[in-house]
């Protein structure tokens, strides 16, 4: 049995399995991500759903949540993340 562990989402702010949501890592000055925990680092978690990731950008909560500054990367990492909801 795998085991439950607990994490807050930066959309909603709900605590929820970490199987269930979607892992942002910091590491080596580039955000990546990390949906099997590979890489080690400070790491914010958000919901997969559309509302979360939305509420995430909207509030910055990448830049705020792993204390990153480049607006470059956390754009491209929020495109991606929008992508993460299309894929199946
Ligand atoms: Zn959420």
């Amino acid at each position: 049995m795998k085991k439950n562990i607990l994490r807050q989402c930066k959309g909603c702010r709900n605590i929820k399995n970490r199987e269930e949501m979607v892992k942002i890592t910091l590491f080596n000055n580039s955000l990546f991500i990390n949906p099997n925990s590979k890489i080690m680092g400070r790491s914010i978690y958000v919901c997969k759903n559309e509302e979360c990731i939305k509420n995430l950008i909207k509030t910055k909560g990448i830049k705020r949540g792993l204390k990153f500054n480049d607006g470059e990367i956390i754009k491209e990492t929020e495109e991606k993340l929008k992508n993460f909801l299309i894929l199946p």
